[in-house]
């Protein structure tokens, strides 16, 4: 993290290559197309012993994705006919890597009151949307707080951003017990196999 929301992630990836993960301020879409432009502002965030393989590497070529990143969410998560789940309700940023985990939830609670439903010979209507609504809205606005919290943190001056990381990493420490609390409660799909029995 370099202050004012630069962070840089390196990360080893699928045949032998390298992931980097580079977000700042403002668009960065031009970026894509100005390899100077690019190569410097991303070098100077590298780790020393791997920047001269970046720097041989990084050319027009690398292959690149352009990602928004935002946290926003919907006001109600379905229409007649239509529910909205995972980013479609909720649109999740990298902060704590959540966001896949949490479309996923959304989905199996979707699917259990879905199939009560169905099985059931009821309709699939609002009250059944409102009902998937209701049970993981809760778990969605709380881990969008913690990400606007942390964006706040990464936004800030780098000394401020390394003060406010520093405590909240002495903080969780010493809360560890605390967080080991109840917590979320564990999402199951009831129809099929249960996450915890599929083959590892
Ligand atoms: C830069 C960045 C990094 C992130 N890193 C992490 C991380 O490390 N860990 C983590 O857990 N979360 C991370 N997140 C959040 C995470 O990516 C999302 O919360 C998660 O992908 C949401 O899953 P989803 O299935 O709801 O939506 P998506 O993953 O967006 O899936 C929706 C899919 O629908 C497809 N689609 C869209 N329109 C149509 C159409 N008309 N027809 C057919 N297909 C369509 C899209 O191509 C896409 O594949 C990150 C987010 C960003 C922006």
């Amino acid at each position: 993290m370099f202050g004012k929301g630069v962070v840089a992630v390196f990360h080893p990836t699928t045949r032998s290559r390298l992931q980097v993960a580079y977000s700042a301020p403002g668009d960065l879409g031009s970026l894509r197309k100005d390899l100077p432009e690019l190569r410097r502002r991303l070098l100077p965030t590298v780790p020393a012993r791997l920047r001269p393989y970046l720097e041989k590497k990084l050319d027009e070529h690398t292959e690149t994705q352009f990602l928004r990143v935002v946290v926003t969410r919907m006001e109600r998560w379905h229409v007649p006919g239509l529910l909205f789940l995972g980013d479609a309700a909720h649109t999740m940023s990298p902060s704590g890597g959540q966001g896949l985990n949490l479309a996923l939830r959304d989905s199996f609670v979707a699917a259990n009151h879905l199939l009560d439903a169905l099985r059931a010979g009821q309709p699939v209507d609002a009250r059944v949307f409102e009902k998937i609504e209701q049970e993981r809205r809760p778990e969605a606005d709380a881990l969008q707080a913690v990400q606007t919290r942390v964006h706040r943190m990464v936004m800030a001056p780098l000394l401020v951003e390394h003060l406010m990381f520093t405590v909240l990493g002495l903080v969780l420490r010493l809360s560890k017990k605390a967080a080991q609390g109840p917590g979320v409660a564990a999402v199951e799909p009831r129809y099929g196999v249960p996450v915890s029995q599929l083959p590892a």
